[in-house]
């Protein structure tokens, strides 16, 4: 993948980190010593059995749902069966999608890249961008402008007060919630088209595939649209098949925003860049947060997102330790005294990103 200089420069230059503090050697070698002991009881820190049942299960969830969409005979079973594909597409993507691109959801890196490609396939995003995104941008930098592309919505909303305020960001709160809705709509069937066309993630990164990426790109988004978008419209009565695209796209697109923007987008977090003293790992302490860590339900769904701190930590160990770890990373952060930042109940979490979205909205917060 050849990513040339962009033509726009970040705001900011790449931020160094400090040498590696005593903090992460510590937890670092704690954690080591923790998922060894959960390799000897046959939990793997890659290719987690658990994982790899929880994936058959979502997948299973996900292809009934879709059958039941295909052949729904009423109006109401449609609408009831997309709002079930979108919870099993946003699970898929969460626990399958995302672990397979970091690595873990199976030993062999050859596994984890089929693995994802065909989510990119039942799913519809290129996997070449969201992965430079994600791993390349937002794990790297976590709510640095201009490196960070989980800050970027190509003017839509002002999610950081490192970037310039404008009149249309007022009671942006509100907007955000068709915004949010209209997510994976722009990202699969615009965005991902725009990246590959002018060969750029956004003003600030170029990323230009090569010529077997290109090819990779058109049959995982030509086989998602023949396969998961067209047949509903082939099976179904029109108005059917439109009501069930917009519910099924509106449900996917507001839960994959909120949970992926929960944990770094709230008052606590930092957004000034990286202090001169802190390393990489308390960096991401001082721009993540965990969520929900107490329910069962909220973990097993969003893939450990919930547990955002112990993945930013341990990006490359299967999401299923992460509730495992959580007492270690406290542990070792208290000996340091390092903040965790928790948000508690979901409801609390997703209250503090609005009132997060309404402060950056409004003229008085802005640098
Ligand atoms: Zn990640």
């Amino acid at each position: 993948m050849s990513q040339s200089t962009a033509a726009l420069q970040p705001p900011t230059a790449l931020q160094r980190f400090a040498p590696k503090s005593a903090f992460w050697n510590d937890l670092k070698a704690a954690a080591t010593h923790h998922l060894a002991a959960e390799t000897e009881k046959g939990r793997p820190s890659t290719g987690d059995p658990r994982l790899k049942r929880k994936a058959a299960m979502i997948v299973v969830w996900f292809g009934l749902s879709y059958t039941a969409l295909l052949f729904a005979p009423t109006l109401a079973a449609a609408l009831v069966a997309a709002l079930s594909l979108a919870i099993g597409a946003s699970a898929l993507g969460f626990s399958v999608f995302h672990d397979a691109n970091h690595g873990t959801l199976f030993r062999r890196a050859v596994s984890n890249l089929y693995a994802a490609r065909v989510c990119s396939v039942l799913l519809g995003p290129s996997r070449h961008f969201w992965v430079y995104k994600h791993q390349g941008l937002h794990h790297r930098q976590p709510n640095v402008l201009g490196w960070d592309d989980d800050l970027e919505t190509r003017g839509r909303l002002r999610l950081s007060p490192a970037s310039a305020w404008k009149p249309r960001f007022r009671l942006q709160e509100l907007k955000a919630v068709l915004y949010y809705g209209l997510n994976t709509i722009e990202w699969l069937f615009w965005k991902d088209f725009h990246c590959l066309i002018h060969g750029r993630l956004n003003d600030w990164h170029s990323l230009e595939l090569d010529k077997h990426q290109r090819v990779e790109f058109l049959i995982c988004k030509g086989l998602y649209v023949l396969l998961f978008v067209l047949p509903p419209f082939l099976t179904l009565p029109l108005v059917w098949a439109a009501g069930a695209f917009v519910v099924f796209h509106f449900v996917l697109g507001w839960i994959l925003a909120v949970v992926f923007q929960l944990a770094h987008l709230t008052p606590g977090m930092e957004f000034e860049g990286v202090r001169a003293e802190d390393d990489w790992a308390r960096h991401q302490l001082r721009t993540t947060a965990d969520f929900a860590t107490g329910s069962r339900v909220a973990t097993w769904f969003t893939g450990g997102l919930n547990h955002q701190i112990e993945h930013h930590l341990f990006p490359n160990v299967a999401h299923t330790h992460y509730s495992s770890l959580r007492p270690v990373v406290r542990l070792i952060a208290e000996r340091h005294g390092v903040q965790c930042h928790d948000l508690g109940c979901i409801s609390h979490a997703v209250g503090q990103h609005f009132s997060l979205l309404r402060s950056l909205g409004r003229a008085t917060v802005h640098t």
